[in-house]
């Protein structure tokens, strides 16, 4: 393996520290540029309730690293989703069956901020912020930045979101196929205080779901008490961001839908008027790489909605995957970065996927009643054919089986249940075609 190559990463948002330390553990020099200013340096009070739910798979990476031991205190465990219906009751949905298949919730600039610091005190990473990559001179092999600045290269690894020009690049060079799918719902971030004696409004072990079928609010815990909550809604339509703007349409569409959580807010109203609006799109292309030169990962790559918790764990992933390539091919870039997209553009798409079909699961079907029976019996298979089994949620969260096995996995499965549930096929043919049909997995 060549120690002496000299890595570019573009973006140190939450996935390029990560592969950062990676490499720099391989024995690469690696030059990070950050278009933001130093987020170590600022004042995150303003951001510091934003959070993500990390889950196995990002968790695997973290460890991998050895940041995982240094940040676990901070993170607070979510076992189940805490449904809130309209009369104000509530019921936990447990996520799995063991104790420890939970999530965790973590705030996002407390992680971005460890893993820069981690990265950058491991020994042969630079962070340069303040360096806006505006375009790549490939005759050259310069970047060239928004300051002016430029810097020579040999090969660039591209974390630079879902906007990415290392993307756009590779898409100019040799057609991609690159398509980004707007989702009709944004987003606005609220927070939940909270109470004067710092303690929690709600269950802080759970992740707070208020359901309503075309739309929903969420509410995930932070270390101090308070909660993040964000209001999913379409962006236009009868009920959307775009027909609830004034004081009264805010009250009255809070009251009518969310009348416990009105209580929890302070300052509704103001907050939901100055917090902007947030789009969502999903990101899919049919290369990520171009030659051994450019190669994109995390959002750059596969930019996904949030509704599977997902698109942190999935960039994380990423990281592994292209540490375990380089070990495998000793170093070898021209092998290691088209095999990245070869055996991994699948498990992009499959998440991308789950994560779209997760939003509908989320906002309407967990209170549906044939939702419920379903739910029960993968319960009860996944407790008769362990490890053969598993429910769809289970293998995204818990596990680190491909995506796209997973989702073909979760497909079969869901077809068989519904076979069962609506009489074509009896519980001995069930359990029969259980075992035809789905390996145990390792
Ligand atoms: P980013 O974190 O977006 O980092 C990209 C970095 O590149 C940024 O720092 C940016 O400033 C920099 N950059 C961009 N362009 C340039 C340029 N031209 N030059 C230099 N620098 C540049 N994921 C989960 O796993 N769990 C969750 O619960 C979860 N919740 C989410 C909730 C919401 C509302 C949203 C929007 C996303 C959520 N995600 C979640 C997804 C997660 O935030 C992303 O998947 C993750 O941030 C991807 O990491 P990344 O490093 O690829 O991109």
């Amino acid at each position: 393996m060549s120690n002496k190559d000299n890595l570019v990463i573009i973006g140190a948002g939450l996935a390029g520290p990560l592969m950062a330390t990676y490499l720099s553990n391989l024995g690469y020099n690696v030059d990070i540029y950050e278009r933001r200013p130093d987020m170590r340096y600022i004042d995150q009070s303003a951001g510091k309730s934003i959070n993500l739910a990390l889950s196995k798979r990002g968790i695997r990476a973290l460890r991998d690293i050895g940041l995982y031991e240094k940040i676990k205190s901070k993170l607070i465990p979510m076992k189940g989703r805490m449904i809130h219906n309209i009369d104000g009751s509530t019921q936990l949905q447990k996520y799995g069956q063991k104790t420890n298949e939970v999530i965790y919730s973590i705030s996002r600039a407390f992680l971005n901020i460890s893993l820069m610091e981690y990265c950058e005190n491991n020994g042969n990473v630079r962070i340069h912020c303040e360096h806006e990559l505006e375009y790549i001179d490939m005759n050259e092999q310069k970047l060239i930045f928004t300051n002016h600045k430029s810097v020579k290269f040999n090969r660039v690894l591209g974390s630079d979101g879902s906007s990415s020009i290392i993307r756009q690049t590779i898409d100019k060079l040799c057609s991609i196929n690159f398509q980004k799918k707007p989702l009709l719902h944004g987003y606005k971030e609220l927070s939940i205080p909270s109470t004067n004696n710092g303690d929690f409004k709600l269950d802080p072990n759970a992740l707070h779901i208020w359901p309503r079928g075309k739309f929903m609010l969420i509410a995930l815990p932070n270390m101090d008490g308070s909660f993040t909550s964000t209001l999913f809604l379409p962006m236009d339509g009868k009920i959307s961001f775009s027909s609830i703007k004034t004081k009264k349409q805010i009250l009255d569409f809070f009251q009518e839908n969310f009348p416990d959580a009105l209580d929890l807010f302070t300052d509704i109203i103001e907050t939901y008027q100055n917090n902007p609006i947030g789009t969502l799109s999903t990101v899919y292309c049919d290369k990520w790489h171009y030659k051994d030169k450019l190669l994109i990962f995390g959002d750059a790559a596969h930019a996904i909605v949030p509704f599977f918790g997902q698109g942190m764990n999935a960039s994380f992933q990423d990281c592994t995957v292209i540490n375990s390539l380089i070990n495998k091919f000793n170093g070898d870039w021209d092998k290691i970065f088209p095999e990245f997209s070869t055996i991994h553009i699948a498990n992009g798409h499959a998440i991308a996927n789950m994560a779209l079909e997760n939003y509908i699961e989320m906002r309407d079907l967990v209170n549906n009643p044939d939702y419920k029976t379903k739910r029960n019996l993968e319960l009860q298979l996944e407790n008769k054919f362990r490890n053969r089994f598993i429910p769809r949620y289970s293998m995204v969260s818990f596990h680190t089986i491909p995506y796209a096995e997973a989702y073909e996995r979760g497909l079969i499965q869901n077809t068989l249940m519904n076979n069962y549930i609506s009489g074509t096929i009896t519980k001995d043919m069930l359990h029969e075609k259980i075992l035809d049909q789905l390996d145990p997995i390792s």
